[in-house]
This record gives structure tokens, sequence and C-alpha cells, in this order.
């Protein structure tokens, strides 16, 4: 656990914007809700989300024990200090203030970003402005301001306890919108963090369908023939009693399959050219290991909306494995298990399947590409 940091990730907004009946943040995105992949993000920071009171029930069963959930306040700002207040953190600590509604901001820029905030305590995430920006009179132009120096702000913004706390006690000024500006008003100096336009922030409809812009479809097939003297992987589990599989990986044919499902749909060719079966360092080796390659180079611009797997095997039994596949699977790949589908059929003795000679597996995948930007 990080003990040097939390995270404060305000989720008061509606969704009235995104034509929705109900918070945005609780709006559908990559089979999870937006908060939840949000607080992905986050994992292993303490953190604390501030919601609506009249929509905690229904945040506190979502989110659990992955945060705390503490009543909002009437301006989003307001939320942020009732939940600084609630966290009470050490004054060394940082404070990392966070947009539910901005899922694409990439973490592994978080230890370059603190190390960046520790000369004045405080940061914001902001990238260059490309567009000529006007600051405008009603309806005409009064002036052209120097595209240079506008950068605009993004989330997070990264703040000492210590600082945030001395800004709150010296009563801010109203018109501080946000934390950065409270801070800045009060003489301190902000940090500007460059960080990329894909950290974009959800606040209309088309900003989900342009991020997810189009959907592809792919079909994977595998057979292994079965050897008695092997353990039995499949779905990324190992299945006491076996027989195993035959093959130059653990020949978890589960897995092969919904792997050239995925690379079917994103057009990249298929498992065998990935790990030709005579390269010797891969001999042995998991399947889950390379469905995890697989899948780091892939969701890097695809989501995965689901996919359905079917097993065919005479022996073993495998319904009371498959729930416990589906976890593996949707733990590897970090997805929420009801994109993952498993089901297992025999061929009712027929062919070799029925004869127990070995396995196949059907998989489907369907993924959404994210735009490139
Ligand atoms: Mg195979």
């Amino acid at each position: 656990m990080n003990q040097k940091a939390i995270a404060i990730i305000p989720a008061g907004g509606t969704g009235t914007r995104m034509g929705l009946p109900y918070p945005k943040q609780l709006m559908p995105f990559r089979g999870q809700t937006l908060i939840e992949a949000t607080l992905a993000l986050f994992e292993g920071i303490p953190t604390y989300v501030p919601v609506p009171l009249d929509h905690r029930d229904v945040f506190e069963s979502l989110i659990g024990t992955r945060a705390q959930v503490v009543t909002g306040g009437a301006t989003r700002h307001e939320s942020v200090r009732n939940a600084f207040e609630s966290a009470n953190p050490h004054p060394n600590t940082w404070v990392i203030i966070h947009d539910a509604a901005r899922p694409y901001w990439d973490p592994s820029t978080l230890e370059r970003a603190l190390a960046a905030a520790t000369s004045h305590g405080a940061l914001i995430y902001a990238t260059p402005a490309t567009d000529t920006v006007k600051w405008v009179d009603r309806d005409t132009v009064e002036k052209t301001l120097n595209r240079d120096r506008v950068w605009l702000a993004q989330t997070p913004q990264i703040f000492k306890a210590s600082l945030l706390r001395a800004c709150y006690d010296a009563t801010p000024d109203p018109m501080a919108t946000d934390e950065a500006t409270m801070v800045e008003m009060q003489g301190h100096t902000v940090m500007v963090f460059p960080s990329s336009i894909a950290n974009k922030k959800i606040t209309q409809p088309e900003d989900v369908l342009h991020l997810q812009s189009s959907l592809r479809m792919g079909h994977g097939y595998d057979v292994h023939r079965f050897d008695a003297g092997r353990p039995l992987f499949l779905g990324g589990i190992e299945i006491p009693g076996g027989p195993g599989l035959l093959g130059h990986s653990d020949a978890d044919v589960a897995i092969h399959a919904l792997i050239d499902a995925m690379l079917g749909a994103a057009g990249r060719g298929d498992i065998g050219q990935w790990f030709p079966d005579n390269d010797p360092s891969l001999k042995g080796i998991r399947s889950t290991e390379l469905l995890a390659r697989v899948w780091a180079d892939l969701s890097v611009s695809f989501d995965l909306v689901n996919a359905d797997i079917t097993i065919q095997a005479q022996v073993p039994k495998l319904a009371p494995h498959t729930s416990a596949m589906r976890q593996k699977l949707a733990e590897i790949m970090r997805i929420d298990i009801s994109c993952i589908n498993i089901k297992a059929t025999t061929t009712e003795g027929l062919g070799f399947i029925g004869e127990c000679q070995g396995m196949a597996a059907d998989a489907v995948a369907l993924l959404s590409q994210r735009r490139s930007i």
C-alpha cells in the first residue's frame, strides 16, 4: 500500500449533460461503472469518494471496501474538503484529487508527478493548448492570448496535505472553484505536469463514442491431445485429476482459443506467430503468461467488450470449474468478470473428443477500439 498518498475522487456530478437519469459516475464503462474504472487506477492508495447524500447507498454497495465513501457538499470544492476532513491526512501525505470521469489517466506517471510536486507541494496535470485561444467580450474578440502560455488543466491535482490544510484554514476565496485555483489565489506556486490529451474527461455522450468508436469481432479455435502424464491446465487454473494436455506450452486450450479470438478481432495474426512452438524459451510456459503478454499489447488500443469460450471435452467434468476460470481470466486481464463467459460441453461420445483423445475450445471476442489520439 502506498502510505505516502491518499486519493480523493469526487463523484458528485449529475448525468444531465450525458442525458442520463442517474449520476454519470454510474454509467456503464468497460464492463463496469465509470467510478469503478477510475477507482481501479488508484489501487493500493487509500481513496475517499465524496458522493451526493441521496445516492450514498448506491455508491457504498458498488464500491464496497475499495474506497471510503463520504457525503459530499453542495459544490465539488466542498465535497473535496469534506473528504479531506474525513481522511485527516498526516501533514506530509500527498493528496491526489482526481475527477471520477477521467478513466483514461495513466497511473504509471504518478511516481514522476509526485517527484515533480516536491519542489512546491502543489502540481496539476495539464496539456498545452493546441487551438488559438480568444478572449471574448460577449460576441466579439477582445484579444488573442499567447497560445504558448495557455495550458488546459486536468486532474490529478496533487498537494501536500499541510499546504491544503493551510489554504482551507485561511478561508478560501469563493471564486476558487478547484483546489489548484485556491492554492494559487493564496499566493502559492502550482507546478504544471505535462499530460496527454488522452486523459480526457467524459462530459458528453460523444466523448465515450469517440473514444470507443469501433467494434471488432474475432474467433479462435484450438485443439490439444491428451497426455495423461501432464497436469491439466484449463482457463488459467489447474484442474486436479487431469488428464493433462500435450503441447509446447501448458496446452491450455481455452486460453489459446481466447488469445486467437482477440488477436483475430485486433487484426494481429494468431498465437502461433506470437509464440512459435519451436521457441525454446516458451517451453512449458503457462498460458496465463501468454495471455498477459498479448493483453498488455492489445489493451493499449482496445477494450474487451466480452468474450465467450466453449470448451469441448468428454472428460473431466468441467462445469464445477468454469467460474474459477472466469475469475482467473478476468484477474489477468484486469476486467470485470461479466466480460468473460466460459461454457463446457461434451460431444456425446462422438469424434476424437468423444473418444477422449483430446479437447477443443472455441472462442469469440468483441473488442472496442479506442480512437488513436
Ligand atoms: Mg494451442
